[in-house]
């Protein structure tokens, strides 16, 4: 049977990022993964943004890790030169009612670490974004946008460079403790092949849960149940998009499972809108988009930028995010947690890396360099 020192589930950002940081400390490393290729899940769907870090409660990791993982984000993207734009960002408060929680956002993001935050007013806002309408906003001058394929890919070859070993089509099953590691049982095409590691890192987005189960964890008792919350994007003509260069964001909603519509713009200068909040019932990886949801996304994103008309949005891609919270539930952080007083010694569970799980992710990967230490 072949042994490793670390097997990390999962060729999500977050799985690379683990597995190029753990093989650059002369580990032997293996990356399993069940698709043909690393991100093809969450990883991929996202609006590619780098975010500055001030939606977050104080003293939570999304909060702590947004920041350190933004940091580290733009000094990989230059020394690997990767494509990426500091394009800034305005959260716009498009009636009186909303400045108080537009202020309350700004509180949060200065004690969060988030620089150069600043409350703006009407006028600012039409000196950065001339269309866009709004009776104040915050200004994020860090935030910006990732060809998040290709630092994936970078991730992938670093990873493989450093000694890792990434296997594709390759599902894990379930873990049983032993003595000194795990027993893995993994299938691979028609096969079922048996490994050991030493450290076992779960980084398998939308069923980390359900890894964590087939390995013995108990869902219930320690709350890492996952919930699918569905979000979906609209495509701006290009006519459109040429009028926007930032990402506008509204004000979030306090019970809302994301950040509100926003006009995100992309490395090739499009706009979409979204993503919107839907939990799924059924637990499915169901990415259409509802062509009906096209009047839901206008109502929404014309309160910001009133140029807009309803037939420039074509249906896009959607995404799916992994949340602990229930729907209506409060907060609840990224659950990065070495399990060893569960009675799991080396193994590493990452479950609800939902956003900013992209910005964060080289962070995360050091928090659990450090962990497996
Ligand atoms: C709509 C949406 C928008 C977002 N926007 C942003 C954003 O702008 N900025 C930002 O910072 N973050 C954003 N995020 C969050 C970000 O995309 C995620 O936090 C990040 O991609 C999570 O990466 P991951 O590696 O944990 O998960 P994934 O990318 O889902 O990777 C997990 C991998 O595990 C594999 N896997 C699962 N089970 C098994 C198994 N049993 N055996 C083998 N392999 C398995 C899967 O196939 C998958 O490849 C967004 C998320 C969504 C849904």
């Amino acid at each position: 049977m072949e042994e490793f020192d670390c097997v990390v589930i999962g060729a999500g950002v977050i799985g690379l990022a683990i597995a190029s940081d753990l093989a650059s400390q002369g580990r032997s490393t293996l990356v399993l993964e069940r698709h043909n290729s690393f991100g093809q899940e969450t990883s991929s769907r996202n609006s590619e943004v780098i975010h500055g870090g001030m939606y977050y409660p104080a003293g939570s990791l999304k909060a702590s890790l947004c920041i350190e993982g933004r940091r580290l984000l733009y000094d990989f993207c230059i020394d690997n030169g990767i494509s990426y734009k500091k394009t800034g960002k305005i959260i716009v408060a498009a009636a009186l009612e909303e400045i108080a929680s537009l202020e309350n956002l700004f509180k949060l993001g200065l004690s969060n670490g988030a620089e150069g935050l600043r409350l703006i007013t009407k006028e600012e806002i039409k000196a950065f974004e001339p269309q866009v309408c709004g009776m104040a906003a915050l200004y994020s001058p860090e935030t910006g946008i990732i060809d998040s394929h290709s630092f994936m890919s970078c991730l992938a070859a670093l990873a493989q460079e450093r000694g890792a070993m990434l296997v594709y089509n390759s599902e894990f099953l379930r873990a049983r403790k032993e003595k000194g590691g795990y027993k893995l049982s993994v299938r691979n095409g028609a096969e079922e092949l048996n490994l050991r590691a030493r450290i076992v890192i779960n980084s398998a987005g939308l069923d980390a849960d359900s890894v964590a189960r087939n390995a013995g964890f108990d869902l219930e008792k320690y709350r890492y149940s996952i919930h699918y919350c569905k979000g979906q994007y609209f495509r701006l003509n290009s006519a459109k998009a040429r009028l926007l260069k930032m990402l506008v964001y509204p004000v979030p909603e306090p019970a809302s499972g994301g950040l509100g519509v926003h006009a995100t713009v992309d490395m090739a200068g499009g706009v979409r809108l979204g993503p919107d909040d839907e939990y799924l019932k059924l637990r499915i990886q169901d990415y259409s988009v509802n062509p009906l949801s096209r009047l839901k996304f206008y109502a929404s994103a014309r309160k910001f930028i009133p140029f807009i008309s309803e037939a420039d949005l074509s249906a896009d891609t959607a995404g799916i995010r992994p949340k602990l919270q229930e729907q209506g539930g409060g907060f609840r952080d990224f659950v990065i947690s070495d399990e060893t007083d569960k009675g799991f010694p080396g193994f590493i569970n990452l479950i609800g890396i939902e956003s900013p799980g992209l910005t964060a992710s080289l962070a995360i990967a050091r928090m659990v360099k450090n962990m497996t230490a």
